[in-house]
């Protein structure tokens, strides 16, 4: 049986991959770079580890996705998450310490809100754990697979969770968050959660959150993959690093193989698990007329690109895994986009991430991509100087906010969204793919295309919101969809 073709080794790619080989399926995957894993990066540098993904990995304890993400490795029996108790969110004025658990969360709440909210904080418990009991259900096969009669039953089961979701989606965060009465519970809201986000993706990830069902898993993004990819080849997968897919070879409207260099590899059916717009315009030259991905492409809200100073710190700061630091002054992550909430992950409760006595610390700061691809294209030299420039702001923020932090700086490595699109290709430099927006959520794409027989897309920039349980369940998807329609094949 001639193997399946899959573009990508990142996260979604090995899945697809570790799904198809568990069916009996044959796969092989090329991946362009010279390790797997895209954007679930981490890097050692001076005997600092940076880990730029993993912070949270959401279905860490039970629910479909934790389901999925045992059977690639992801995840697996008992594995130990790694977090400080507490993180710092920090909007208006105002700091709000946030322990994620149901006691602590309502606690903070009733602190903050007038009498007319007490209504709301009940309200907003009931719908999480609503949520989280709902979300915890098993799918098995994608909604569009199923008989006539398994759909009405599905529909019958789910119903409470599809009421749910009817009633929230339409509703804007923003407007949501207004209605509450007290000034401080809406500033927390705001510093918690992008507030152009939809308010259904706030409360999974809320759900997820305050149910322990989130966490940084042990080892992070570098175990992480290395456990994704032992799954894969002990099923027999084929993994090829350094092996950039130029094309998708069409034999009239059905996919036939790709070509890499001037390699043609025949395929039976090929997994595109990497970027849709780059897929659509350069490996397939345009020939595809995908309606659905134009106007999702079009329309659908983008993560914005970031740019990542990561440092190594001769001596502890006390600063917890996650804050979000209010700066007057702000920083720019290109000349007019200036940050004035900061956002800092510290690593100083994770065991090896820093020398003893020593802490890593990374921050993200908005920026835009077109300012930088454009420097970039103009000259490496400007390039060069305007991460300086970033940087020594971003020295001056830290070191109004923690006296002695310039001194203590051992290593300073920049990631501008260039260096991300290295790692993977980025649609605009988008580096979770688009938004979970109830824009993004209503133009979802399918995960096959009828004009083009045999390609099938996941990945993050399909899988709204990305994220490594998101693009670990799109992948099971995509194989469910590929094993229905091409029974004739296999
Ligand atoms: C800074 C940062 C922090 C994050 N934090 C978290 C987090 O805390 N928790 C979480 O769950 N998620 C997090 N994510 C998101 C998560 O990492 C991604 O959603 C997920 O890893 C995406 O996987 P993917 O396989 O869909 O895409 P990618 O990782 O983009 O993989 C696509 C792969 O395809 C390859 N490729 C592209 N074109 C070709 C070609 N022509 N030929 C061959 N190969 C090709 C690329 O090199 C890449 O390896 C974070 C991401 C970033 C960048």
């Amino acid at each position: 049986m001639e193997s399946v073709i899959i573009v990508g080794g990142g996260i979604a790619g090995i899945s697809a991959g570790i799904f198809l080989q568990k069916k009996g399926i044959p796969s092989v995957i090329y991946e362009k770079n010279d390790r797997p894993g895209g954007v679930c990066y981490s890097f050692d540098e001076k005997n600092f580890h940076f880990d730029l993904c993993c912070r949270l990995l959401n279905g860490i304890e039970s629910g479909w996705r934790h389901k999925l993400m045992l059977e690639t490795g992801a995840v697996f029996p008992g594995m130990k998450t790694e977090s400080s108790p507490f993180e710092i969110y920090q909007n208006e004025g105002e700091s709000f310490r946030v322990e994620w658990n149901c006691a602590s969360f309502r606690k903070l709440l009733n602190g903050l809100c007038s009498n007319e909210d007490s209504r709301r904080i009940d309200h907003f418990f009931d719908t999480v754990e609503k949520f989280y009991n709902l979300s915890q259900e098993e799918r098995i096969r994608p909604f569009g697979l199923l008989s006539l009669r398994e759909k009405s039953e599905f529909l019958r089961k789910r119903k409470p969770y599809f009421d749910l979701y009817k009633k929230i989606l339409p509703v804007p965060f923003e407007k949501w968050i207004a209605e509450w009465q007290s000034e401080s519970v809406r500033k927390l809201w705001q510093a918690i959660y992008p507030d152009n986000y939809s308010l259904f993706a706030f409360f999974t990830y809320a759900a997820a959150r305050l149910y322990g069902n989130s966490g940084r898993p042990v080892g992070g993004s570098k175990a992480l993959i290395r456990r994704l990819t032992e799954t894969y080849r002990n099923l027999g997968g084929r993994l090829e690093t350094g092996a950039a897919v130029d094309e998708i070879v069409m034999d009239k409207k059905r996919v036939a193989g790709v070509r890499l260099g001037k390699r043609f590899e025949a395929a039976p059916a090929v997994v595109a698990a990497c970027d849709l717009s780059a897929v659509l315009t350069k490996l397939l030259h345009g020939q595809v007329k995908f309606k659905q991905a134009k106007t999702f492409l079009t329309h659908g809200d983008l993560v914005y690109p970031i740019i990542t100073i990561c440092y190594g710190l001769s001596k502890r700061f006390g600063i917890p895994d996650m804050l979000f630091l209010e700066d007057d002054h702000g920083v720019d992550g290109s000349p007019d986009l200036t940050n004035r909430l900061i956002e800092i992950q510290s690593y100083e409760s994770i065991p090896g991430a820093a020398p003893p006595g020593k802490s890593a610390v990374v921050v993200n700061l908005r920026c835009d991509w077109y300012f930088w691809k454009n420097l970039r294209e103009r000259s490496e030299d400007a390039y060069r100087q305007y991460k300086l420039t970033v940087v020594n702001e971003l020295n001056d923020c830290m070191e109004r906010h923690f006296p002695g932090f310039t001194d203590a700086v051992e290593v300073t490595k920049v990631l501008t969204p260039l260096s991300y699109g290295k790692l993977s290709v980025l649609y605009k430099g988008a580096w979770r793919g688009f938004a979970p927006t109830a824009l993004s959520i209503k133009h979802q794409i399918p995960h096959f295309v009828s004009s083009c027989k045999g390609l099938y897309f996941c990945g993050q920039s399909v899988a709204v919101g990305g994220g490594i349980d998101a693009v670990t369940e799109d992948a099971y998807e995509t194989v469910e969809y590929l094993l229905a329609k091409e029974k004739f094949i296999f």
